[in-house]
């Protein structure tokens, strides 16, 4: 597997708690990013992708047919006989989804849709400074199951000030009664620089506290579980055959891609990041330069506690004989002390063929992993 992500940084509005690499929409400027886009994507090393994801920002803030006449560049340039699997991320603002635009997504090959809804409690979502409501949401669902939709995810987070077990109960429920083939789940983390840290450091008590935080997980993991989505990363669950096959990509420590402003790439073990300023961007791809960013060659031991952090975030978590074979370490014995502390405090289930969390671990799955990447450094 080996994935191709396209970063779409525009957005109809700007969303207090996010840090990700994004820009209020100007079309002149949205107009520029796209040829600047093509121009890197035209001279991009070659590569062979499984699967593309289109992420922003909010990539339906762009005109179907101009996402249309990317996926068919991306597909003519890295995958000639079309992607596995195709996502687009969007905005369930009904302005932006249409049926005729869920139609064009399909007919370019487009097959998975990832709606941003993060909450369907209205005052949670004026919180979240989002603009739609949960109406909205279950009509653009509608909408892209009409086109023929077949592969829907909605994206949710939890611990958002204000939110009870009870409001996120809501939630949950009426998320599942949209019928999704997968949820996502994420905890709001207060990024440094946005109005979320600056409210933050205002007034703490008005955020959710540790310990209601992993009461709302521990009732995703029941909810869902009982509904019948598998829960096979920390924070995605799945009904059979729907998992993300681009995101598998990256927990197995694949190969990918990435184009784009603040594009991530991770390619023969060097992990690259474009510059995450739109002008500087833009600039170097209309020169036909190199995009500036930074990378760093991710080698021995290093590259392999980066493997054990990512794979035990999976349900699988880490297949010790694979392990071996594609990293020549011998898991078991090179990480003795980690995971003997780990299965010691209820955190890890140890056989001789794998080594994953326990449902235990998953609450502190940031600790576990991060202590394997730490005694591998
Ligand atoms: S959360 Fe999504 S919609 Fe909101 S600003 Fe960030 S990228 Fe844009």
């Amino acid at each position: 597997m080996s994935g191709l992500y396209v970063h779409l940084p525009f957005c109809p509005y700007i969303c207090p708690y996010c840090d990700f690499a994004k820009w209020p929409l100007r079309r002149s400027q949205a107009k520029r990013y796209l040829a600047a886009l093509s121009g890197e994507l035209a001279v991009a090393p070659p590569f062979a992708a499984s699967t593309l994801f289109l992420g922003g920002g909010t990539p339906n803030t762009f005109a179907a047919q101009e996402i249309a006449d990317l996926v068919r560049a991306a597909r003519q340039r890295f995958a000639p006989n079309g992607f596995a699997e195709a996502t687009i991320e969007l905005n369930p603002d009904l302005d932006l989804c249409s049926q005729e635009t869920f139609a064009t997504y399909l007919r370019v090959g487009i097959d998975r849709f990832s709606f941003g809804i993060q909450s369907l409690v209205p005052e949670e979502l004026t919180t979240l400074g989002r603009r739609h409501s949960p109406s909205d949401v279950a009509e653009a669902v509608r909408r892209a199951r009409s086109a023929g939709a077949t592969n829907v995810s909605l994206d949710l987070i939890f611990a958002v000030p204000g939110q009870t077990v009870a409001s996120w109960m809501r939630t949950l429920e009426a998320a599942v009664a949209l019928e999704p083939e997968h949820i996502s789940t994420y905890g709001l983390t207060v990024e440094d620089g946005t109005p979320f840290a600056s409210w933050h450091a205002r007034a703490p008590g008005d955020f959710v506290p540790n310990d209601t935080e992993a009461d709302l997980y521990e009732a995703a993991l029941d909810t869902l579980g009982a509904a019948g989505y598998e829960h096979y990363e920390i924070s995605n669950f799945a009904r059979p055959g729907k998992r993300c096959a681009h995101n598998a990509n990256y927990w197995a420590n694949g190969d990918y891609l990435g184009l784009g402003v603040g594009a991530a790439s991770y390619l023969g073990g060097v992990r690259s990041v474009h510059t995450r300023d739109l002008e500087t961007y833009c600039v170097a791809s209309e020169r036909g330069g190199e995009i500036p960013g930074e990378d760093e060659r991710l080698a021995g031991a290093e590259r392999a506690g980066e493997a054990a952090m990512l794979a035990l975030r999976t349900a699988e978590g880490v297949d010790v004989a694979a392990f071996a074979e594609r990293y020549r370490v011998d898991f078991h014995e090179f990480y003795r002390p980690v995971i003997e502390e780990m299965h010691a405090a209820g955190a890890l289930d140890v056989t001789p063929e794998r080594v994953s969390l326990t449902r235990r671990g998953r609450f502190v799955a940031n600790d576990v992993c991060g202590a394997f990447v730490t005694f591998a450094g």
